[in-house]
């Protein structure tokens, strides 16, 4: 595998409606989009922190940098022996996961397309659909909420997942139950709480919910470990799951029993599926997120979500539900809940150069 040339296009999309969490919110998408040319093929990829350090300290100004002024740079014109050669050297390159994981995913776009296989195949996905959650951002008004979650529960999404932050949990968590009875629910409080909250999640073991994601702040595992011995409902990690050594010590401290795996946030499908093969080894629950990404993060995100033991819902949505638009054709849909996998080799989607010169921000090619 030879990487021939490298093109980023940084985007930008309106969102539907602003989407807030306990730690900021957001209006836009800005996403970077990652062209690896090789060998006479184009492999697709997607560098997509939030804007604003909204769940991690990156920034699409901060990956832009790297990728522009030294992970592209550095790739272009090397000669790799194989997929997994290239990806561990990327994995080593002092950059944040965040800047890697486009180009890395790109790569893997470009494997399946030599070998003439869908993404999902490549990765090991025994199935061709999987399971598709609704995640509800945070409103001033309850009511609101309610509003929010019947207005999408209309396309079938198989759970629904609401935000909370301290002051605003257990009344929003009893408004949706009353609302909609016994539905498959599940909070995430973006590391907002602390061990002084537990009394909050022992009230909120009462609702028979599938999980609490992220109660407490990410490097916070000893005590997000101590809650778990103290509440019913499973913990699930996502802001502490950010390198394969942080997921080795959160399964030894007994920190999860869930595991929302980030492929943005653990910089590629390499480290996806060690992350994967470790939490279903552990005989942890898991399930794929999203930050959410723009069409080709979403579509590498629900190509994940394929593999035997995801058994939670994803929270890849289709494109519509966030973005005004996006940049794949076909746009990411979900039928009756379900995301299917495009049987055509490679990503299954194409990538649109009319919406990319739409959305763009700037753009940058290697020599
Ligand atoms: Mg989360």
């Amino acid at each position: 595998m030879r990487i021939d040339k490298i093109t980023l296009t940084w985007v930008r999309v309106p969102l539907v409606e602003p989407f807030r969490i306990s730690s900021g919110a957001v209006a836009e998408k800005d996403g970077i989009v990652v062209e690896v040319a090789s060998d006479g093929l184009r492999g697709y990829g997607e560098s997509s922190p939030m804007a604003g350090s909204f769940y991690s300290s990156d920034t699409p100004e901060s990956c832009w940098n790297a990728l522009t002024a030294s992970i592209a740079p550095a790739a272009v014109g090397r000669q790799f022996e194989s997929l997994d050669a290239a990806s561990s050297w990327l994995d080593a390159l002092p950059a944040a996961n965040f800047a890697k994981v486009g180009v890395e995913t790109a790569l893997w776009d470009l494997e399946a397309q030599r070998r003439g296989m869908p993404l999902h195949k490549l990765l090991g996905g025994q199935r061709n659909e999987a399971e598709s959650g609704l995640a509800i951002g945070l409103y001033d008004d309850t009511a609101d909420m309610l509003r929010a979650i019947e207005r999408h529960m209309a396309e079938g999404y198989r759970r629904v997942k609401i935000k909370i932050e301290r002051g605003r949990d257990v009344e929003l968590v009893r408004a949706a139950r009353k609302a909609f009875g016994d539905i498959p629910l599940m909070v995430d409080a973006n590391g907002d709480y602390t061990l002084e909250h537990v009394s909050i999640f022992q009230q909120l073991d009462e609702f028979g919910l599938m999980m609490y994601e992220q109660p407490f702040a990410g490097s916070m595992l000893a005590e997000l470990a101590q809650l778990q011995g103290m509440v019913c409902t499973p913990v699930c990690l996502d802001e502490s799951l950010e390198t394969v050594a942080d997921v080795r010590r959160a399964i030894e401290l007994k920190a999860l029993r869930i595991a929302n795996i980030k492929i943005q946030r653990v910089g590629g499908f390499r480290n996806a599926l060690e992350v994967y093969r470790m939490c279903r080894d552990a005989g942890l629950g898991i399930w794929v997120g999203t930050m959410p990404e723009l069409g080709i993060g979403c579509a590498q995100g629900a190509a994940l979500a394929t593999l035997e033991g995801c058994t939670f819902p994803t929270d890849v949505e289709s494109s519509l539900r966030w973005f005004t638009g996006d940049i794949v054709d076909p746009l990411i849909a979900v039928d009756r809940g379900m995301l299917r996998a495009p049987s055509a080799s490679g990503l299954g989607y194409r990538v649109d150069p009319a919406r990319l010169e739409r959305y763009h921000v700037a753009k940058w090619e290697s020599q």
